[in-house]
C-alpha cells in the first residue's frame, strides 16, 4: 500500500537506526508525545533496536488516558439516564470510572451506543426526537474539528436535543507542564504528527524559546519514527534549538487553517484537568459562551461531581515520562487489560497495554540487562 509500506521497510528503517549510532555520543532522553507513536515504537521494538544512549519516555499523548477520571464518572451517570442515547467511540466504553464502566452501564440496560463519527450521533439525535442524544466529545486537537462540526450541525439543524461531553486537551501546554517540573527528563520532544497536520507547528516557536529543547514533527510508521529521532539527536548533538519537520508528506508549518477557524469557532481555551497528572493551565479547550445550550455538563447538571484516582496507579509519572510502566507494582498483577486500574492500561495507546501485550514485562527486562 503507498505511504505505508515503503515507510515499514526494514532494511531502511535499520539504515536509519545505524545513523543514528554513528551520530550519537552521548546519552540522550527523548518523549514521543503520541499515544500511537508510542504502541508503534514497543510494537516494533524500535526502542530497544536503538543505542543504549537513547532512551525513549512516553508522554501524554494518549486521549482515552488522559480524560479524567471525573469526566468518566460524569459520562456513566449521563448515560444511566432512561431518556439518553449516550455515543462514544468504542474505546471509551472499557475505560474504569470511579465504580464502572460504561460496557457495565449498557448492560444494566443504559442505550450506550459507539459511533464511528460525531455526525452520526447529530443522526440519531434527528431521528429520536424524544431522546436526549450525548455525544462524548474527547480528545487531542486532531479529533476537534470533527467534534466542533457535530455542534455546527445541530445549531444549524435546530436540534434542542442534542449535546456534547467535552473533554478536550491540547499538546503545547502538557509539554509546557512537563518541561517545568523540576523532575523534568526530557531533552528532545519527537511531536505528535496527526495533531501537526491539524495545528501546523506554528505555537512550538515560543516553546523553544523558553525552553532551549529540539523538537521534530514525527509520523507513526517505523520509518517515520527513526527518522524523527535522527532529526532530533542530530540538533541535540549540534547544540541546535529548533522545531524540524520530518513528516513533511503530511504537515506543514500553517496546519489546516479551515479546521483551526471552526476550532476557533465553537471552542475556547481553558484550564483541563488530565487523569493521573491534574491540572495543567489552559490546556483544554471548552464550548464557548454562546455554544452553552449544547454544553451536556449543564444539561444534565453534573458538574459538581469529583473523583479519587486509585492511589495504586502511578500512570501520572508515566505520561509525564518520569517513570516506565514496568515501575508500578500493580503492573501485569492487579491491573492488566482484562482487569485494568488505570487508563493507561486500558486504551490500545496507553503505555501499559503497549508493554503488556508487547512483553514489556519486568523479568524479561530484567533479563536483557
Ligand atoms: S500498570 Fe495499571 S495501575 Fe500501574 S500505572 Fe499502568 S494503568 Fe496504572
Amino acid at each position: 500500500m503507498k505511504y505505508v509500506t515503503e515507510y515499514r521497510d526494514a532494511a531502511l528503517v535499520k539504515g536509519v537506526i545505524e545513523e543514528i549510532r554513528r551520530t550519537v555520543t552521548r546519552p540522550w532522553t527523548l518523549m514521543e508525545i503520541c499515544g500511537g507513536q508510542t504502541h508503534a515504537i514497543v510494537r516494533h521494538g524500535i526502542d530497544q533496536l536503538l543505542p543504549p544512549q537513547i532512551e525513549l519516555v512516553h508522554g501524554p499523548g494518549c486521549p482515552v488516558c488522559v480524560t479524567p477520571l471525573e469526566l468518566i464518572d460524569k459520562a456513566l451517570s449521563i448515560a444511566a439516564r432512561p431518556d439518553v442515547i449516550f455515543c462514544s467511540y468504542g474505546d471509551m466504553l472499557r475505560v474504569p470510572g470511579s465504580s464502572r464502566d460504561l460496557f457495565s452501564v449498557k448492560a444494566q440496560g443504559g442505550d450506550v451506543r459507539v459511533v464511528y463519527s460525531p455526525l452520526d450521533a447529530v443522526t440519531l439525535a434527528e431521528k429520536n426526537p424524544d431522546k436526549q442524544v450525548v455525544f462524548f466529545a474527547i480528545g487531542f486537537e486532531t479529533t476537534a474539528p470533527p467534534n466542533v462540526m457535530s455542534v455546527l450541525q445541530a445549531q444549524r439543524l435546530g436540534l434542542k436535543n442534542f449535546s456534547v461531553l467535552v473533554s478536550h486537551v491540547r499538546v503545547p501546554p502538557a509539554m509546557s507542564a512537563i518541561l517545568n517540573s523540576p523532575h523534568n527528563r526530557v531533552q528532545g520532544f519527537l511531536l505528535a504528527g496527526h495533531v501537526n497536520a491539524i495545528m501546523g507547528y506554528w505555537e512550538y516557536p515560543p516553546l523553544l524559546e523558553k525552553f532551549k529543547i529540539p523538537m521534530v514533527v514525527t509520523g507513526f510508521e517505523p520509518l517515520d519514527i527513526v527518522q524523527g529521532i535522527l532529526k532530533t539527536v542530530q540538533l541535540l548533538e549540534e547544540g541546535k534549538v529548533e522545531v524540524a519537520n520530518a513528516y513533511q508528506r503530511a504537515v506543514t508549518f500553517e496546519g489546516l487553517k479551515p479546521a483551526q477557524a471552526a476550532i476557533h469557532k465553537v471552542f475556547m481555551e481553558c484550564d483541563r484537568k488530565w487523569r493521573g497528572i491534574g491540572m495543567i493551565p489552559m490546556s483544554g479547550w471548552c464550548l464557548r459562551p454562546e455554544f452553552e445550550e449544547f454544553n451536556a455538563e449543564i444539561r444534565f447538571d453534573v458538574e459538581s461531581i469529583h473523583a479519587e484516582e486509585s492511589p495504586l496507579c502511578i500512570a501520572g509519572e508515566i505520561l509525564q515520562g518520569l517513570k516506565k510502566p514496568h515501575h508500578c507494582s500493580a503492573f501485569g498483577k492487579q491491573c492488566t487489560p482484562e482487569n485494568p486500574l488505570g487508563a493507561t492500561m486500558v486504551s490500545s495507546e496507553g503505555a501499559c497495554a503497549a508493554y503488556y501485550k508487547y512483553g514489556r514485562n519486568p523479568q524479561v527486562l530484567l533479563a536483557e540487562k
